[in-house]
């Protein structure tokens, strides 16, 4: 039976044992190293989840939740929720959708962000799906490629290369390329151009469709802590005091999740109201406020929207 040398207690563990589950601790495989490991971590950090030893273990523990966490290489993670050596998992929709194993999309986690897209050589005229009938395409996603294409009624010839997509057709290896795009800068960079979108992906959320109804339970928790650190990102806390005929019209400026808190001040006459709002907005309507005679407008960082 498999064995390895864990350089923790710097003894050989069986694999299988040591992969054993607990029957009440949640089981979550996130990304060991890569684009995707930092950002989920820093989630299960910021929803109150105390992991030490990140990444340097193959499992570990989370001191005050009832969760274990198992880095993996990204393209494992679908297939191990899927047959539930891992109750849950974070991965690409990406990943997801190629590997294409019995998986429950449980939540959109917002980083991660990209695109797969078929790319030609810039000085090609694109005429639609059909350019690319009995041409060459490299990539490392043939199984999303293929359903779109089936789905397109297109017949082409895909190559599936493991890295360095962009220089295929420099190289005289494909026609075009089907890629992750982020920037673009790439593509641009090797002469490309993007010429159809065929997945927009971000880092998800995935559950083995057999969880029982007590892991369930505990990932639902998990799930609203999620849904609180994804929803105070990009927000902040704002406090101006607004004479009192013009209360209704700073409403209006500043929107509400429910109704506003509008508190008096000592000052008779004024009010003070507090709301959140994004922080993209905070600018335009600070001066939209003061305009109308606002005045002593405070922003405060937001830690946590608990809802
Ligand atoms: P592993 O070693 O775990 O197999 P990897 O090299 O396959 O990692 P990464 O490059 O770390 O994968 O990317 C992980 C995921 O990050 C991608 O599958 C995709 O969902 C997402 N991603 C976001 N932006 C980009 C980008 N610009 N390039 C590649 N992946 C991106
Ligand atoms: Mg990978």
């Amino acid at each position: 039976m498999a064995s390895f040398f864990c350089r923790h207690c710097h003894r050989h563990k069986n694999f299988f044992n040591y992969l054993h589950k607990k029957k009440d601790t949640l089981r979550i495989a996130l990304q060991s190293k890569g684009r995707l490991n930092e950002k989920s971590l820093e989630l299960l950090c910021e929803a109150g989840i105390g992991i030490d030893d990140t990444g340097r273990k193959l499992l570990s523990r989370a001191s005050n939740f009832p969760i274990e966490i198992l880095y993996l290489r990204d393209d494992d993670i679908p297939q191990t929720v899927s047959c539930g050596i891992a109750d849950i998992g974070i991965v690409g929709l990406n990943e997801v959708m190629e590997r294409d194993f019995d998986v429950d999309v449980l939540q959109h986690l917002e980083f991660g962000k990209c695109r797969l897209s078929l790319a030609i050589p810039k000085y090609m005229e694109y005429t639609g799906p059909e350019f690319f009938e009995g041409r060459k395409i490299a990539t490392s996603y043939p199984g999303i490629l293929k359903k779109w294409f089936a789905e397109k009624n297109v017949n082409c010839e895909i190559r599936e290369i493991a890295g360095s997509v962009e220089i295929s057709p420099s190289i005289g290896l494909a026609d075009g390329i089907f890629d992750i795009v982020s920037s673009g800068g790439t593509l641009v960079q090797n002469g490309l151009a993007e010429v159809e979108k065929v997945l927009e992906s971000d880092a998800v959320l995935i559950g083995c469709p057999d969880m029982d109804e007590e892991k369930r339970q505990t990932v639902r928790v998990l799930m609203s802590r999620f849904t609180s650190v994804l929803r105070s990102r990009g927000k902040k806390y704002m406090l101006v005091n607004v004479p009192n005929d013009k209360i209704e019209e700073a409403l209006k400026i500043i929107p509400s999740m429910k109704s506003p808190t509008l508190l008096p001040l000592a000052d008779k006459g004024w009010s003070a109201i507090h709301a959140v709002i994004d922080e993209s907005e905070v600018w335009d309507k600070a001066d939209r406020l003061k305009a109308i005679g606002a005045e002593d407008i405070l922003i405060l960082s937001m830690e946590k929207l608990i809802i």
